[in-house]
């Protein structure tokens, strides 16, 4: 196997394998590229949503659509038509399955199972060191991420979640619309709410989230909220379950860098793809895999100016901030904001594609008390 290579990915999972099939669709797809991850990635181990107005590469393995979503907070029931926007799903193992059929294609694109233990650089290249072997780059894109980084960020809150993909003998669920939150239990000083992706009358994804400071202790501790949720709120008494997941996302302001020397970018949730307030990535990564071939289409160097959104961050660290203090408190925060204010303009708000204006009509909606006391804390820390 050559050892030289113009990229190297390290970690071939969202990110790595979206940057690979962006550049593979590019002029660039004669590029000598090497993508290594410890293990392949064969199973459905996640599943991506996300809302969007424009269809991404991916959008021929879209497994559903909806256009309309459904909220349940204690004090009202609401369901938004989308106009503009789709919110869309995307399974884990069709993404995989879809990189590699098109990556088949590109004897120059390759893939190498390993642990990589230590990615430097110096003026002439970049080096990647696995377990075994050593290759070098003209640029590395590094999508390993460990939890020491941002473990002393101002605010960590971790979302945690389990679900079933279940399936029931009588139609059950309306595959009109998903249910993007329900509130109605405990709230424990968290956030906790279920989402529910129907995805044929008798089949759906039921996820029960956590935004919290900690994973539960035993994962008997989730089923037990999320079977009783699918019994007595969905009054579902017999189900088959077909699939499990399970994920924690870190949800926080520490300040991520791409930028990791002059060979090297961080890419995915190591690189701050990741919303801070939300958990949403999947979009952000593609964005940013877009932008970063484009930049070396054009300029021959993958980084790029990433658009002024000083702001969002802001907006970000305050809600984390609330989250901190007072989980319990976000629920009728967002009850506020979805009921006061039309559903796309929070959709694009949680996306940061909103213009000030409507930020600011947003901040009036809600209370604005939680929100002054976080930002007093985040103004005297600087
Ligand atoms: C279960 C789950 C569901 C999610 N759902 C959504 C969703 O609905 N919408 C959304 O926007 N986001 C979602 N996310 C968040 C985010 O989109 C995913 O975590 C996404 O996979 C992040 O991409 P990434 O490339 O940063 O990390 P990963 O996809 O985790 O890829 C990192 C890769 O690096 C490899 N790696 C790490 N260390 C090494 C090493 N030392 N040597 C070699 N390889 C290494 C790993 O094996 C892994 O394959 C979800 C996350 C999870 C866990």
């Amino acid at each position: 196997m050559q050892t030289h290579f113009d990229y190297i990915l390290t970690g071939g999972g969202c990110a790595g394998l979206s940057l690979a099939y962006h550049l593979s669709k590019s002029q660039l797809a004669d590029k000598k590229v090497l993508i290594i991850d410890k293990t392949p990635k064969n199973t459905n181990d996640r599943t991506w949503c996300f809302w969007t107005d424009q269809p991404t590469l991916f959008n021929s393995i879209v497994y559903r659509e909806w256009k309309a979503v459904e909220f349940f907070f204690d004090t009202y029931h609401a369901v938004y038509p989308l106009q503009k926007l789709r919110y869309q799903t995307i399974r884990g193992i069709d993404f995989y399955k879809e990189v590699h059929t098109q990556l088949k294609q590109f004897p120059n694109f390759q893939f190498h199972y390993d642990s990589v233990v230590a990615v430097i650089e110096t003026d002439q290249q970049a080096t990647v060191q696995t377990t075994t072997q050593t290759f070098t780059a003209d640029f590395v894109f590094d999508s390993r991420l460990s939890p020491a980084t941002y473990s002393k960020a101002p605010h960590l809150i971790l979302q945690h979640f389990k679900g079933y993909v279940i399936q029931t003998q009588q139609p059950y669920f309306d595959t009109s619309k998903i249910t993007m939150f329900d509130f109605r239990q405990p709230q424990q000083g968290e956030v906790r709410f279920v989402y529910t992706l129907p995805y044929s009358p008798t089949e759906a994804l039921v996820e029960f989230t956590i935004f919290g400071k900690q994973v539960f202790a035993n994962e008997t501790d989730y089923l037990t909220i999320l079977n009783d949720y699918i019994q007595n709120t969905l009054k579902i008494k017999q189900f088959q379950i077909l699939e499990e997941e399970f994920g924690v996302i870190p949800m926080t302001d520490f300040n991520f860098q791409a930028k990791a020397g002059n060979r090297i970018k961080r890419m995915g949730i190591a690189g701050g793809q990741s919303k801070p307030s939300t958990g949403y990535t999947f979009l952000n990564i593609q964005r940013d895999s877009a932008a970063t071939v484009h930049a070396l289409a054009t300029t021959r160097q993958p980084f790029y100016k990433q658009s002024f959104d000083k702001h969002f961050k802001l907006y970000d660290a305050m809600l984390l901030d609330i989250m901190q203090r007072n989980g319990g408190s976000i629920s009728q925060i967002f009850a506020d904001l979805f009921k006061n204010n039309p559903i796309e303009n929070v959709l694009y708000f949680l996306d940061n594609q909103t213009h000030f204006s409507i930020d600011l009509q947003i901040m009036w909606s809600v209370p604005p008390f939680p929100f002054l006391k976080s930002l007093a804390k985040i103004a005297s820390r600087k």
